[in-house]
Formats: structure tokens, sequence, C-alpha cells
């Protein structure tokens, strides 16, 4: 392994999925839901396969009819208009949209801004690429940890201005945000958008988890504040939204200067991907709303089951405001290193979680929290949440 990857050797996700088979356990780490997505999406999938619809190689930018519908959903949830000719391209899930921007932007040398806890690939696409990484940590509020309103992790707008320098290219930004849950507001994002225009970044917004926000949160795409929709390129997920992880479509918006960049890095990674499944991402886009809102109401009560069974277990908990993860603090339970919490918590309670810690340069400063995945069935959520009782 060359010197810019030797620091990630395996992702903390396969390593922990792993864990969770050798030892039987509950599976809350890794972020995949337990049931599947749609059936009437499966079907197409099938009826694409069957057809002959994308069993070759499917244009380089996507699928026709993929392409139009990303850009239909832009329009109708939030106004964005983009041409689906020019403006859009399909890639292998978000992880290759990441790879692929940061690919194509970066010169050696150049500094991206991300805020930190962040999703394990971005530090790792950041050094294939040549760049360096400036995290900005999001840090918990005081006040009370229920609501959306009480205590979040937040992100500092100071801070997030000092880190900015000369060398600054882009700033990488996910809202929902993994792994704390936290739904950037509009007074954040704003001050997002006014630095950026500010210093002439670039901006790469990571919004896979755009139709997981609850109670009175709301997810507001960083494109559509002023100045932004020049300057910034969107990325979002079927694997997320449509409960299809292993389909691997993702897509990024942007300006045609920006996704012909990405195409360019994407036509030497994957060349295209997921032929029969764009055609089946097409219909799942075209869903009524009454789709989005069933899935995100099903998703609230499995993030409340389980917030109640952590609390329960005497874990402090986070509410979750967007994504379909829980953040906690161990500290209540008497622990302080997450690492080692979660290295032994499948022994102690036959559950699975992840140490936020692995999310952070900054890693003292993560070393209480630990992540629970949510979306999985109730009865499994009560089960790990009885189990997590009963070991504390
Ligand atoms: N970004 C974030 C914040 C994620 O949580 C994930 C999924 N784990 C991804 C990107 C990758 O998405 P995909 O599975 O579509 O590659
Ligand atoms: N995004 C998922 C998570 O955060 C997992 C993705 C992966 O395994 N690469 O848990």
């Amino acid at each position: 392994l060359n010197r810019r990857l030797a620091e990630f050797g395996t992702t903390i996700f396969a390593e922990m999925s792993a864990l969770a088979v050798r030892t039987g356990s509950i599976n809350l780490g890794q972020g995949f839901p337990d049931t599947d997505g749609p059936e009437e999406i499966r079907e197409a999938a099938v009826r694409a396969l069957r057809d002959g619809r994308g069993n070759q190689y499917p244009p380089g930018p996507g699928v026709p009819e993929l392409r139009t519908a990303i850009t239909a959903h832009q329009q109708r949830r939030y106004g964005l208009s983009y041409d689906p000719d020019t403006e859009v391209l399909v890639t292998a899930g978000a992880t290759e949209a990441i790879a692929a921007a940061l690919l194509a932007l970066l010169e050696p040398g150049d500094e991206v801004v991300a805020l930190e806890p962040y999703y394990d690939s971005y530090a790792a696409c950041i050094a294939m690429a040549g760049g360096t990484r400036v995290p900005v940590t999001l840090r918990p509020s005081e006040g009370p940890r229920d609501g959306v309103a009480g205590r979040r992790f937040r992100l500092d707008l100071d801070e997030l201005r000092a880190a900015v320098t000369d060398r600054t290219r882009l700033l990488l930004i996910n809202t929902p945000h993994n792994p704390t849950g936290t739904v950037l507001t509009r007074a954040e994002l704003t001050a997002i958008a006014e630095l950026a225009v500010e210093r002439d970044l670039l901006v790469v917004t990571d919004e896979v988890y755009e139709h997981l926000v609850f109670d009175d949160a709301e997810h507001l795409p960083l494109a559509g504040f002023p100045g932004m929709r020049e300057r910034t390129l969107t990325i979002g997920s079927a694997g997320k939204t449509f409960s299809f992880t292993g389909w691997k479509v993702g897509w990024v918006t942007g300006t045609p200067g920006l996704v012909s960049a990405v195409r360019s890095a994407k036509q030497f990674l994957t060349y295209v991907n997921s032929g029969p499944f764009q055609y089946a991402v097409a219909e799942a886009l075209s869903l009524p709303d009454s789709y989005f809102d069933a899935f995100r109401a099903d998703m609230l009560v499995k993030r409340d089951v389980l917030a109640a069974g952590l609390r329960d277990a005497g874990f402090d908990v986070f509410t979750t405001a967007g994504t379909y993860f829980i953040t906690t603090d161990i500290r209540p339970l008497g622990e302080s290193d997450g690492f080692a919490f979660c290295r032994a918590l499948p022994e102690r309670a036959g559950v699975v979680a992840i140490p936020n810690a692995v999310f952070y340069d900054h890693r003292e400063a993560g070393a209480p929290f630990v992540r629970f995945a949510f979306c999985k069935k109730v009865e499994v959520l009560e089960e790990a949440a009885k189990r997590l009782k009963g070991a504390f």
C-alpha cells in the first residue's frame, strides 16, 4: 500500500460488519437497511434486465431516463433547475461521485476544508487526489439533548472561516450529516455560502440523506443559496433514499463545466455503472411524494425505538435530526474510549456499533462518541436495546 493510502487500511465498515458476522451480533454498525426498497422498483430492474435495457455499457453520463428523473426531482423538491444533458452525471454510488469530484478538481497540495467527523471515504479520497484535508470540528452545543432545537453538533462559523487559507480549493460539506445526525441550519448554510462566494471556493456537498430529516428539521440544498449554483456540485444516492445500497447508483448535479470535469475522472474509474438499475432508479425518483413521506415516517419510528432503548440502557443520546444514525455519548456508562467500547461490545452485549473517533483527525474530540444505525426492523432494534440494557 502506498504512502497516500497507508493510514487508511481497511474501512471501519468492513471491519465492524465482519466482526458482527463472526460474533453473531446484531449489526448496528454499517449503515444499510435490513429491508429492501419497494417491490415495484425491484420489478422495474427485472424488467430492464429482461428487456435488454442497460445490459451493455450505458451512455457515459447515465441513461437519459435517469438524468431526466434526477433533474425533475431537484426541480420538484427544491425548485432547482438543471439541464439533464449537461448538468447531471450518474456515478457508481455517492462514493464514486466523491472520489471523481476530488480527483477532478484538486491539484496536489490543494486544501479541502471538511466538517469533522466525516464519512471515511472523504479523507481517503482527498489523499488519493494528493490534497490536504483541513477538518473543522462539529461540537456538541450546550443544552437539553432532546429535540432539534436542543443539544446538537453545531458548526462554529469562526472556526470555519479560520480554516480557509490561500491554498483552500474547496469546501466538502455533508448535510444531513453522517455520523452526528445533524442537519445544517439555514444560518449555517448561509454562512458557508457567503464564505464560499467571498473566497471564491468550489463546494462539494454530499446530500445523500436528503430525504431522511425528522421533526422540524428541513433539508436545504446548498446549491439553492445565493451565488452557490455556479460553484456547487451536489451529490445524491439511490442507496439511501430507496434502500438499495447494493445497486450503487449515485449522481452529481452542477454546472456543465464542473460536471464535465467529474465525468473526465469517472471515465477512467468505472467508465459507466449499474446499467439496468439506472432505469429502475429513474422510476423510483418519479414515485409520488407519498413514498418519500412513508419512508421518512417509518424511519422516524425506528429512530425513536432505538433512541429510547439507548437512553434506557444508560447512554446519553443526541437526537437525530437527519440520517439513519444516532450518535451517543458513552461517558454516563463510565466509559470514555469509544474504540475500546466498540471492540468489547459484541462480546459484552451481542451488538456492533461504530466508534465515531474513526471519523476524526482530532481523535480525542470524538473519543466518547459511538454511532448506532437504526435502519433495521423494529424487532431487531428492540432486541438490541434489550441486550444493551442487560449489559450495562
Ligand atoms: N456519503 C455519506 C455521508 C454516506 O453515509 C454514504 C453511505 N454510507 C455515502 C456517501 C456513500 O453512498 P453510496 O453507497 O451511494 O456510495
Ligand atoms: N454509509 C454507510 C455508513 O456510514 C456505509 C457505507 C460503507 O460501508 N462504505 O455506515
